[in-house]
């Protein structure tokens, strides 16, 4: 599903964010990417997401060599791939079931469709009764909640979070892992960056470590 081959990123401003990266990831499988503050999580994600590009080396995503996917392409490639945030980003000035809608209508799926997709994204995640609420009704693990629908109603192959769990208590971070748990189980491919140690350690699945911009260990290579 990924695989990265000698990828080195260097920021305009001379800051190494990866160094010869190289790992691979299967279609299916779930896995968690950790490291300090500054060792090159998100930047390995933004290059996938095609949100940067590296200074060297190949990312192939999905059996897609990304250099060659151009700019006109990159919206295209993203709606294969759902992006779940700390802060889920969702927007107050419309229900629960607008936001989930939203990717789908910028992809111009058809209403009843639409209307389909939402509730059946909203059942996973167990918030159906909620689809006319404002999100800012909601609370904290319920707005994540709704943020993994709307990164999961496209049915992407590959999901990528970010810290997902970063502003919710253990219970409910041990909630939405066992929602990842049950997406991967559908045959998703999960990224999931955390800090969470703890949370790492109950899942039990693989680990890919960062430290300064450099795997040092779980790369499966
Ligand atoms: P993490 O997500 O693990 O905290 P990042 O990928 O954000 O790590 O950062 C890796 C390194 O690259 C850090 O030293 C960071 O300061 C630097 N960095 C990240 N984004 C940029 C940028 N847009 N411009 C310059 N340096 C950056
Ligand atoms: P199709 O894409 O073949 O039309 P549906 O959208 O009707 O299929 O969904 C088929 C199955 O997948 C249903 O059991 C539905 O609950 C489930 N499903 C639909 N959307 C999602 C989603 N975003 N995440 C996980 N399961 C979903």
């Amino acid at each position: 599903m990924i695989r990265f081959s000698g990828v080195s990123k260097r920021y305009a401003t001379g800051q190494d964010a990866l160094s010869r990266v190289d790992f691979h990831i299967d279609r299916g499988e779930m896995v968690f990417l950790t490291g300090h503050s500054g060792a090159g999580k998100s930047t390995l994600m933004k290059l996938i997401m095609l949100m940067e590009r590296p200074t060297s080396g190949q990312v192939v995503v999905g059996g897609r060599n990304t250099e060659r996917i151009r700019a006109k392409q990159i919206a295209h490639y993203r709606r294969d791939i759902g992006v779940v945030f700390q802060n889920h980003q969702l927007l107050f000035d419309r229900s629960v079931f607008d936001n989930i809608a939203l990717p789908l209508q910028v992809a111009g799926f058809q209403n009843a469709d639409i209307g389909r997709r939402v509730r059946a994204a909203l059942d996973k995640v167990g918030l159906l009764h909620k689809e006319r609420h404002n999100p800012i009704t909601l609370s904290g693990g319920e707005q994540q909640r709704v943020g993994i629908a709307r990164a999961v109603v496209n049915k992407p192959a590959l999901v990528l979070a970010d810290e997902p769990t970063g502003n919710l208590d253990p219970e409910l971070s041990a909630e939405i892992m066992n929602l990842f748990r049950q997406f991967n189980e559908l045959g998703m491919t999960l990224v999931i960056a955390t800090h969470d140690i703890d949370l790492i350690e109950r899942m039990n699945r693989r680990v890919l470590h960062l430290e300064q911009g450099r795997v040092v260990s779980g790369g499966g290579l």
